[in-house]
């Protein structure tokens, strides 16, 4: 058994999780450890495993929702020749995708706003259906 600390870039808690070194990289199942650190959003969340969920789920929210935008406004995306020569999706690099999270322990929500690039309401509708029902409320402005 391995195990690893993990630090969200979505608030400032530290998780350590396991997994079992025996299985391949697209099996392994991470299992939570131990929680090593607390933020202040996050300090009401006196469950471990309560607390790993709700800060693994706004982490997977705000990863998720920057995946959507492409898929759901197609105007935003560019192919990029990557380093291998192969093209990939990447979001248009005059797109700057703003997220913050607001509230505290179990009741946080992504609210998401955009520079570079002006949404129409029917954009901001399309988007704010897609990520509808994600594991947090997401707001799109
Ligand atoms: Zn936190």
């Amino acid at each position: 058994m391995h195990t690893t600390l993990w630090s969200p870039d979505t608030c400032g808690c530290s998780i350590r999780y396991s997994w079992d070194t025996e299985t391949s990289e697209d099996e392994r199942v991470h299992t939570f450890h131990s929680v090593e650190q607390r933020c202040d959003a996050h300090s009401g969340l006196a469950n471990d495993k309560i607390h790993y969920q709700h800060i693994l789920g706004e982490n997977q929210t705000k990863n998720k929702v920057h995946g959507a935008i492409m898929d759901v406004i197609p105007r935003l995306k560019k192919q990029q020749v990557q380093p291998d020569g192969t093209t990939a999706d990447v979001l248009d690099p005059v797109v700057q995708f703003n997220w913050s999270f607001k509230g505290k322990d179990h009741r946080r929500e992504l609210h998401v706003s955009f520079a570079g690039v002006t949404l129409s309401k029917a954009e901001v509708n399309k988007l704010t259906a897609a990520v509808a029902n994600l594991d947090k409320p997401v707001t799109i402005h």
